[in-house]
């Protein structure tokens, strides 16, 4: 038998019933948890896409965008400010959206493609002014800290479907998800599931990002979120 390198792997990309997920933090770079997140990735050999917000990359945090970029993770645009965006002027839409691109392209060489709405809060406008895939994806509800991280993996697992996005936090003190990706993985990893960034997920689902609507997954879009 004659090994081609890659041959296996485009093989793989054909199959139907290949299932693909798409673990996604938001909020960060945060010193002392997106470590965290990017050593269980690394340990897992699994990638990820880190919605970050803009002023949050600082010279403290830079190294935690490039390590994310090396690692093969996407870096993507979740605003400079993380304010709620319909109440923006047009002007403070553009700058939001352009400062948290130029700061991940400064540090790893790429832009973003896609861009995750603060508080998921979205509108006619901001799809115009935006040129930008939208993501929401399957929450735990995260973010709020009495949520244990055992109830984060149920809630995960629950929702499981093939191309769907989890969203996660890798925001301050959040260790519950530190703890909680540390089955999700495994767990996904033993259901079949290959994880891959969210923009592989488009391109291997073969779906291309549609403008004015807002995804859960490749292949599911968000109720409501033609606005
Ligand atoms: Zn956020």
């Amino acid at each position: 038998m004659v090994s081609v390198p890659g041959k296996k792997e485009r093989r793989g990309i054909m199959m139907p019933d290949k299932k693909f997920v798409a673990l996604t933090f938001d909020d960060g770079p945060t010193v002392g948890i997106t470590d965290q997140v990017l050593d269980i990735l690394q340990e897992n050999e699994v990638v990820a896409s880190f919605f970050v917000i803009g002023q949050q990359i600082t010279d403290e945090t830079g190294y935690l965008v490039k390590r994310a970029h090396d690692m093969g993770c996407s870096v993507e645009n979740h605003s400079r400010t993380h304010r709620s965006m319909p109440k923006l002027s047009r002007e403070e839409i553009v700058s939001e959206i352009q400062y948290t691109s130029d700061r991940i392209e400064e540090i790893t060489g790429e832009k973003p493609e896609f861009f995750r709405p603060p508080f998921i809060d979205y509108d006619r406008k901001m799809y115009d002014l935006i040129d930008l895939g939208f993501i929401c994806g399957y929450g735990c509800e995260d973010w709020v800290p009495s949520v244990t991280a055992q109830e984060r993996i149920d809630r995960v697992l629950q929702v499981a479907n093939s191309g769907f996005i989890v969203l996660l936090h890798d925001m301050k003190d959040n260790y519950n998800t530190v703890e909680a990706i540390k089955t999700i993985i495994p767990e996904l990893k033993k259901q079949g599931y290959e994880f891959v960034t969210v923009r592989e997920l488009f391109r291997r689902s073969g779906v291309k990002p549609q403008r004015n609507v807002t995804y859960m997954g490749a292949n599911e879009v968000r109720e409501d979120s033609t606005v």
